[in-house]
């Protein structure tokens, strides 16, 4: 399978050149010596709100993308993955906490970002266990009011916190 994204130059199959072409409705990279195309696949991530009252769980991201702001614990599927069980895999990467999924959602695709096209998956959850601590790519983790949130890392923690609110 190819894993190609936007910045793709080169066929994968034979090493020739790139140039968008009309395939099945969209424009896509194909390549102009063997004519492979490339489809561009989303990448999947899950996102985890877990509330404490009417406080929300969130970790201020040490890395780029976002890096100082404040999103929610979550991250890339691996592949193969089930959704469920890599929402308590990040929570708990993240913030040390077991957590159980109790509710999807919602589910989003937003716009390209960082190589490529994101679909978002937004998991309610309960504390099972643990003790909040930061760790993995999260610099902090805290419980804030949601009318008192740290400035926020990404357009998905934005509009899961907005979907929360309306519930
Ligand atoms: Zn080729």
């Amino acid at each position: 399978m190819s894993h190609s994204h936007g910045e793709a130059r080169f066929c994968v199959r034979c090493g020739g050149g790139l140039a968008p072409r009309r395939v099945e409705g969209k424009t896509r990279p194909a390549c102009v010596v063997c004519r492979y195309v490339v489809f561009e696949d989303p990448k999947v991530a899950v996102v985890v709100m877990l509330t404490d009252g009417d406080r929300l769980l969130l970790v201020k991201r040490s890395r780029e993308p976002g890096k100082g702001h404040w999103a929610l614990p979550g991250g890339f599927l691996d592949s193969g993955e089930d959704p469920r069980e890599a929402a308590v895999r990040e929570a708990l990467e993240e913030t040390r906490l077991d957590v159980e999924v109790t509710e999807l959602i919602d589910i989003w695709a937003e716009a390209p970002a960082l190589g490529g096209a994101t679909l978002v998956i937004a998991f309610r959850a309960a504390q099972r266990g643990g003790e909040l601590r930061a760790s993995d790519d999260a610099a902090d983790a805290a419980f804030f009011a949601l009318d008192a949130l740290p400035p926020l890392a990404f357009e998905s923690t934005r509009r899961a916190i907005e979907l929360m609110r309306r519930a």
